[in-house]
């Protein structure tokens, strides 16, 4: 609906340690495309790698900082547990030969809802990820060589929230966010936007489990989109009345964020669709280059000279 301000969901950050393993992984195995190869910006000694679809369009782009040196975090409620990737509905078998054959453990297949098969593994830093097979997601998949256009990730499908209680974010979601709920079956609710894979955002409540602790292997943040610099003008004010404490706006070079604190624990960030990945690089090379927002390129020399340089090696992920 054109009056929403909130859309969907536009990235998730997570943390990692080694920036190789983690390329290997999400741009390797998992045959997601690097869309933006960047730092950190307010720690410019760590690359910030940005994984999507073709384009890094928004509901496709899972994002991360890799401190090499970082411990493990503790999963738990306060955090996203989880991070779903949409498949086409016939691809389970497909991405369980992948799996194994890369000697990735996953669970047995689960179903959900009635309408969703999926499987969980983890990242090289534990990051709990699913594949959902489901006959929902019409947007085309994307690939760069490694899997077959059929099988591709089509994108998210949603994330998963663990919280102490489900209502006080779901109250935000919806009174502030404009998200609905759609589902709900024992412990898990879920809301979307738009309704559609790629912005489902799932609740369990889990308030007998510890709090999660930030490290490896666990989400930073999650982005939420809106359309532009004037609807988010107008979702921060709406945060506003309603007690949030949203930062300003931030400029993130690819898009404009404001971030703040939900109930349940998790960093939310709210970003603006454009400008988009395409701004600083031509669509055809998007993550080929080190690239640095103008007030860090005096300082090139000495960033390039303390990341640790990373290649993806093709060849090694045929299936
Ligand atoms: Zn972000």
């Amino acid at each position: 609906m054109s009056n929403q301000l909130i859309t969907g969901i536009h990235h998730i950050t997570a943390l990692a340690s080694d920036p190789q393993k983690n390329l290997d992984f999400y741009a390797g195995i998992l045959g997601l495309r690097l869309v933006k190869k960047t730092i950190n910006f307010d720690a410019p000694d760590v690359y910030h790698l940005y994984y999507g679809n073709e384009t890094g369009a928004p509901g496709t782009i899972l994002t991360f900082f890799p401190y090499p040196t970082l411990a493990k975090g503790r999963k738990g409620k306060g955090q996203v547990a989880v991070t779903s990737f949409s498949i086409p509905e016939t691809s389970l078998e497909y991405w369980m030969k992948r799996l194994t054959k890369f000697n990735i453990k996953y669970n047995a297949p689960d179903t959900r809802y009635s309408k969703e098969s999926f499987i969980y593994f983890e990242d090289p830093d534990g990051l709990g990820i699913e594949l959902v097979a489901n006959k929902e997601d019409f947007r085309p998949g994307s690939t760069y060589g490694q899997i077959p256009l059929e099988h591709s990730v089509k994108g998210f499908y949603g994330v998963t929230l663990a919280a102490d209680g489900y209502e006080k974010t779901a109250g935000l979601l919806t009174a502030q966010m404009d998200h609905q709920l759609i589902a709900e079956k024992d412990n898990r609710f879920r809301y979307s936007a738009s309704g559609k894979p790629g912005d489902f955002v799932d609740i369990i409540c889990s308030p007998d489990s510890l709090r999660g602790l930030g490290g490896s292997g666990t989400i930073h943040h999650i982005a939420f989109a809106t359309a532009d610099d004037s609807s988010q003008l107008k979702a921060r004010e709406k945060l506003v009345a309603a007690g949030f404490n949203p930062t300003l706006v931030l400029d993130r070079e690819y898009f404009h964020s404001i971030y703040f604190r939900e109930p349940g624990g998790v960093l939310f960030e709210i970003a603006t669709v454009p400008p988009g990945f395409s701004v600083d690089e031509e669509p055809d090379h998007l993550g080929e280059s080190l690239k640095l927002p103008a007030w860090y390129e005096p300082k090139r020399y000495e960033i390039e000279n303390v990341l640790q340089p990373i290649q993806l090696n093709k060849e090694k992920f045929e299936d």
